[in-house]
């Protein structure tokens, strides 16, 4: 096996929160505002994929064309703006089980702790922020560093180092996630994937998926 883990590396929706379909309301109301179409990314893209490719997919598939440099930007605004009350207001939102247990217990263990998301860096706060969960994360690689996972994934890994003032390999870091694509991007890293199936998919579909090890609930623990 590799050397010691020293980065454990999170992705958001489905592995730490989920937000009861907040996001997807934020977007929804962000194209119904600019162009009178209540969008529903559900419909247009998948579990995973980035923020910018959910936007740009989502307006390619009501609008039929793509969108220009300008309206992008300012779509990418008006969902930001909209994703603190609809995550605020979300009945649904909640921490997945086991999380604040086991991210207190890495601390201590001396793990480094930073984020892998599809999210743009604004909307991964927005997100934490609820559960008061930015606390844990001194860095992260998100959908608007690139939105290709496996390269955001390379930048989470860059970023671990520049914080912390040590080199750390692929093989020191962990990656942990709910899909299929926190599998390959993390793989297309170099680094192991844990694949946590408590959400949109199960703890056999992941390991199916390539998933290194697959657990069915934080609450289990890392296998570190
Ligand atoms: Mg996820």
């Amino acid at each position: 096996m590799a050397g010691e883990r020293v980065a454990i590396l999170f992705d958001i929706d489905g592995t730490l929160i989920t937000t009861g379909g907040a996001g997807a309301e934020s977007w929804r109301l962000a194209f119904n505002e600019l162009y009178g179409i209540p969008a529903d990314i559900g419909q247009f893209t998948d579990a995973g994929m980035t923020d910018p490719d959910v936007g740009r997919k989502t307006f390619e598939a009501v609008l039929k064309r793509e969108p220009e440099r300008k309206e992008f930007a300012r779509l990418l605004e008006r969902r930001l703006n909209y994703l603190h009350t609809t995550v605020e207001e979300s009945k649904d939102y909640r921490v997945m089980p086991g999380v604040e247990e086991l991210l207190q217990k890495l601390l201590v263990g001396g793990y480094l702790l930073g984020l892998v998301t599809g999210n743009v860096e604004a909307a991964a706060h927005i997100k934490l922020h609820r559960a008061r969960l930015n606390r844990f994360f001194s860095f992260g690689g998100y959908g608007s560093d690139a939105s290709d996972r496996g390269e955001l994934t390379k930048i989470a890994l860059k970023r671990a180092s520049l914080v912390y003032g040590e080199e750390v390999a692929a093989a020191q870091a962990l990656v942990v996630g709910d899909t299929p694509h926190d599998v390959e991007g993390a793989h297309a890293a170099g680094i192991a994937c844990v694949g946590v199936g408590a959400y949109h998919f199960t703890a056999d579909q992941l390991r199916e998926a390539g998933a290194d090890y697959a657990i069915s609930s934080l609450a289990e623990g890392l296998p570190l």
